[in-house]
């Protein structure tokens, strides 16, 4: 048997382990911030007949240029945010991880250098490791917000070719005001990216970055559709910027990387799209819900925007989660050491993960 180590992988991936949470069938799986909504009898049926009509395409290459769905993601992005945007503005690939590593390879690489605000998306150092980008970081503020001040002063110091923004934050919750993402492009030298892979979720009030696009060339927003649209497991995600942003990530993306399927796939996924944002209502609700039962509890929790919840503090976080997880319920241990998170889910989950938690701390 040949093990991983006898063979010449990469010196810098020696020792690493991939990037994963545990899949385990449980009640309630409230650990990776899926939707917990599997798509309605009439969307399987509409993505059954616009597979069917794609397979009979299988024989040629999908549209290399994916120019129908950039053009219904447009559509869509537009009735969302309100922001008028147009489909050279936009660019898909498989899930908004595809997306940003392609923005990594386009404008990261050997001698440059990605900034980011810890604690944020554990994926991050992963794309930099790939791409040879040196990244660094510093802290949020105690609320784990991005303190503008802070920020530009951190960027002054490092000149990032990459600024790493998630709005809402994941594994906080927490959203970034516009006066911030501003402040960060005015200081910036390269990219910014705000990944709002959960901004459907944000709370009335929260604004989008994508309303910054038009007088931001170098601004980059992703979003997905494994969240708001419960297709995670169909991979699609996105970007929204200036044409020349997409005519980069061009460069560097595989031919053909994203297959007929997933196309059409997507495309009929965001036909449903107002069926999809009422589950998206419910789901903000029951998050407000459940910070607020939280906090009623004790608990710190800091502001969501998302479809998760951060919360602590706990001396021995593990000790709790493994307390659910035999319960039923599998949550994340993640985020700063004293914290635990965990996904909205249905009602009932909601419901068994306050049981279960009561029971656990009781
Ligand atoms: N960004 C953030 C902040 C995330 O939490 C996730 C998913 N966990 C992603 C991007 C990637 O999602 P996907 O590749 O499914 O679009």
């Amino acid at each position: 048997m040949t093990h991983l180590d006898d063979l010449p992988v990469r010196d810098d991936l020696r020792g690493q382990v991939p990037y994963g949470a545990p899949q385990l069938d449980v009640a309630a799986r409230l650990n990776v911030n899926e939707n917990p909504f599997a798509p309605s009898e009439s969307l399987v049926a509409d993505v059954a007949a616009a597979v069917a009509d794609a397979t009979r395409g299988l024989n040629r290459y999908p549209d290399r240029d994916a120019v129908a769905l950039r053009a219904d993601l447009a559509t869509y992005l537009g009735r969302e945010s309100g922001v008028a945007l147009t489909g050279d503005q936009l660019w898909p690939a498989n899930g908004s991880n595809e997306v940003m590593h392609q923005l990594m390879l386009a404008f990261g690489g050997p001698g440059r250098t990605a900034l980011g605000f810890t604690p944020t998306y554990s994926m991050y150092p992963e794309y930099c490791r790939d791409t040879f980008t040196r990244y660094v970081t510093i802290p949020r503020d105690a609320d784990f917000r991005v303190d503008p001040v802070a920020a530009v002063f951190a960027i002054e110091a490092h000149r990032p070719d990459i600024v790493l923004l998630a709005s809402p934050n994941n594994p906080t919750g927490t959203p970034l005001g516009l006066d911030v993402v501003r402040a960060v492009l005015d200081a910036a030298p390269g990219m910014v990216v705000v990944d709002e892979a959960y901004a459907e979720f944000r709370r009335d009030g929260t604004p989008s970055s994508l309303e910054l696009l038009a007088d931001h060339p170098r601004l980059v927003v992703t979003r997905t559709m494994s969240k708001a649209f419960g297709l995670a497991g169909a991979r699609l995600g996105y970007l929204a910027a200036s044409p020349a942003v997409v005519q980069a990530v061009q460069l560097v993306r595989l031919p053909y990387h994203l297959s007929a399927v997933t196309q059409a796939v997507a495309r009929t996924a965001l036909a449903h799209a107002d069926e999809l944002q009422a589950q998206v209502a419910l789901l903000r609700s029951e998050r407000d819900a459940l910070v607020a039962w939280l906090r009623a509890r004790g608990h710190a929790v800091p502001d969501s925007d998302a479809n998760f919840v951060l919360f602590g503090h706990f001396e021995d976080r593990h000790a709790i989660w493994q307390g659910l997880l035999e319960r039923g319920v599998l949550i994340r241990e993640t985020g700063p050491e004293s914290y635990l998170r965990v996904s909205v889910g249905t009602p009932e989950e909601n419901a068994a993960f306050r049981a279960a938690l009561e029971e656990v701390t009781a």
